[in-house]
């Protein structure tokens, strides 16, 4: 069985200090249940102490970005060996406003999850379309492209380890989340991808999550979909309350 998945996205938000707070607040308060994982992906700024709270509790820290290589000339860039190093567990790669403000590409993304499994930190792959895809009937298609490429030359044993977060760019930030059942049947079409490149093994142990607009009213709806597997989170996991209640959702 796979676990349930649950990581907040803060974006650009919060100050350290309130950082720390959401972090004392939730750590001794997340359920034991080894079914459900709880991750904050946070601004870089705040790893550190993140990291050094989250330190003997459920929670995991996660980064929003990296670049792909190990060291060099890219100013104002992070490393993924600096982030293994503080204790990082994963980290986002291709989310749509780095694809859409920071020229992030499939190729680009494909570096970064190569690289993120050089350093053992866990990519959550971001993919979804735009609302002109969808209504030009381009999901499916988007979505295939963004996960082959997205996933190339990885070796099976690291797809199945992938996170993939299924987020329609319409859903993202607008209220408007995807209907349980349409995200879901996208979801599912993500572990059928995968399992063309991979196997029927690897596809199961696939996590796949849904985000666009995800909140405690909403998360049980679509936790009870077969083939989503969890929720990456923007606005809702910000407050630790909000965010406790969509990591007990899992349980
Ligand atoms: P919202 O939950 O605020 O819509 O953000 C979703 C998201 O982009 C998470 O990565």
């Amino acid at each position: 069985m796979r676990s349930k998945v649950i990581a907040g996205n803060w974006k650009m938000n919060k100050v350290l200090s309130e950082a720390e707070q959401f972090a004392d607040s939730v750590t001794g308060k997340l359920p034991k249940d080894d079914n459900v994982e709880a991750i904050v992906c946070a601004p870089f700024p705040f790893l550190p102490s993140l990291v050094e709270k989250a330190k003997g509790s459920k929670l995991k820290i996660g980064a929003q970005n990296m670049h792909s290589e190990d060291n060099g000339a890219f100013t104002g860039e992070v490393s993924p060996a600096m982030l293994h190093e503080l204790g990082v567990t994963h980290v986002v790669i291709g989310h749509s406003e780095r694809r859409e403000q920071f020229a992030e590409t499939d190729d680009s993304v494909n570096k970064k999850v190569h690289a993120a499994f050089n350093h053992d930190l866990t990519p959550i792959v971001c993919v979804g379309e735009t609302l002109e895809q969808r209504e030009a009937n381009e999901t499916m298609s988007q979505i295939e492209t963004q996960v082959q490429k997205g996933l190339e030359g990885l070796t099976d044993e690291q797809i199945g380890s992938v996170i993939i977060a299924y987020e329609p760019i319409w859903a993202i930030g607008t209220g408007k989340s995807a209907s349980s059942a349409d995200a879901n049947q996208v979801c599912t079409y993500i572990r059928n991808i995968v399992k063309n490149m991979t196997s029927e093994n690897i596809a199961e142990q696939l996590v796949v999550q849904y985000g666009g607009s995800v909140k405690p009213a909403t998360i049980d709806e679509l936790l009870e979909q077969p083939d989503i597997d969890g929720a990456l989170v923007g606005g809702a996991s910000l407050e630790a309350e909000s965010f406790l209640q969509l990591v007990e959702a899992g349980t």
